[in-house]
């Protein structure tokens, strides 16, 4: 087990193209790190690089304490495992799993205890004799990870390696190798463009946005602070709404205004975020999670926490109740959700003319119905904001005076 350090880390391909800019990731030994972002964003090239599977252009790659830029991958002592989980064809999955500890000559015994282990920690004793051809997409994808476990390496490095599976197979396999991480306290390197797998799997993210580091941190702060309107997008679904807004301050107080609608700003708001008071008069990109807003018919709604409108779309999920409903304010429009739409199928914004469409997640009690008028309560604490020419979050810094 080792640690993981990127310094500078940059990669130029021979066509030009910057995959990777000055990358700087320092992975704790033990620790379980996530590369997510949008297709192209440079994750894979990253892990690559790490792998040693792709020349190193600018930077360096640390792996416990040696330099590897200049070690071939064989013998960076890490194991990958790929979205293809290329086994062998025509071995048994003991074979499969043994490969790595046969080519390095290990005596007979100690390799036998190693699979023997390593299937029992997957599930796959009963299946030591069988031919991947007869394994089930899961199967094989355990067996991919026992070929990486049982060499024992400072580092998994793992690259999408659940995308091939069924959603209900993807959660459970999540779980596992969840499990299986913890156990082995193994350094990993994960890369996917699920925000839902980074979130639920890594100690800590890292979201990439065209080949540039975002944000890197343990998910929870990712979701409760993003730093700009690309990560706020990025996790979290539904998706963070986000529309652009008026600040104004009217009688000492601080207020939203989204078309007719206004909300009141809380003091703690203020106070978390004093780089707001820059925004005055000036429109500032406001951001709502879809849980914190709820039928009004259902909170403690006062006034300053509400918005007006009339339910487009109501979708019942059982535990919850999605409400898409428009306000009289023009989308959040900048390079940021430009890409998350792109990336998300959505070329166009969820808009309707000079407004835009909001997803609340409602009580499975809420009385919403397409096309009544609905009043939403908006838990104005948990608003985010982002200026809207720079799209960082507005928080303490002077970013906002431009
Ligand atoms: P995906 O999830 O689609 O694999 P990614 O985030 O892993 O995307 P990379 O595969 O690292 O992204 O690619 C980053 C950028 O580098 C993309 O613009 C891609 O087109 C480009 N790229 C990748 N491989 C090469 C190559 N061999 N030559 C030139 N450009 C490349």
């Amino acid at each position: 087990m080792a640690e993981v350090v990127l310094t500078g880390l940059g990669k130029a391909y021979a066509d030009g193209t910057r995959a990777v800019e000055e990358l700087n990731l320092d992975i704790r030994d033990g620790e379980f790190l996530v590369l997510v972002g949008p297709s192209g964003c440079g994750k894979t090239t990253a892990l690559r690089m790490i792998a040693g599977l792709e020349n190193i252009t600018e930077g360096f790659v640390r792996i416990g304490d040696r330099v590897v830029n200049d070690i071939p991958s064989r013998d960076r002592d890490v194991a990958m495992v790929f979205q293809s989980y290329a086994l062998y064809p025509h071995l048994n999955v003991y074979d499969n799993i043994a490969f790595g500890l046969t080519l390095r000559k290990l005596p007979k015994q100690e390799i036998d205890e190693r699979v023997r282990d390593v299937a029992t920690m997957l599930e796959l004793s009963e299946h030591l004799d069988r031919k991947p051809r007869n394994l089930s997409g899961g199967q094989r994808q355990r067996v991919a990870m026992g070929r990486a476990i049982v060499r024992a390496p400072q580092a998994f490095l793992m690259d999408e390696p659940l995308s091939n599976l069924d959603a209900k197979l993807r959660v459970q396999m999540r779980a596992q190798i969840a499990r299986v991480q913890r156990e082995l306290g193994v350094t990993t390197v994960y890369v996917t463009h699920d925000q839902t797998e980074a979130m639920t799997l890594g100690d800590r993210v890292a979201v990439m946005k065209r080949g540039v580091l975002q944000q890197v941190g343990p998910p929870q702060e990712l979701y409760d602070r993003p730093v700009n309107l690309f990560v706020a997008g990025f996790i979290g679904s539904p998706g963070m709404n986000l529309v652009t807004a008026r600040l104004e301050h009217v009688n000492g107080r601080y207020w939203a205004s989204l078309g007719s609608d206004t909300l009141l700003l809380p003091e703690s708001v203020l106070h978390t975020r004093p780089a707001l008071t820059a925004h005055v008069d000036r429109e500032v990109i406001l951001g709502i999670r879809p849980e914190d807003m709820e039928d009004a018919a259902l909170a403690e709604a006062q006034d300053g926490q509400i918005l007006h409108s009339v339910a487009d779309l109501v979708e019942a999920m059982g535990s919850d109740v999605l409400v898409h409903f428009p306000v009289d304010a023009p989308p959040a429009s900048t390079e940021d959700t430009r890409l998350l739409a792109e990336d998300a199928g959505t070329a166009d914004l969820p808009s309707h003319g000079g407004s835009t469409v909001l997803v609340g997640r409602f009580s499975p009690r809420t009385r919403a119905y397409e096309g009544e008028r609905i009043a939403v309560w908006v838990d104005t604490s948990r608003l985010h904001f982002f200026d809207p020419v720079t799209g960082s979050s507005v928080w303490t810094t002077t970013s906002g005076e431009h």
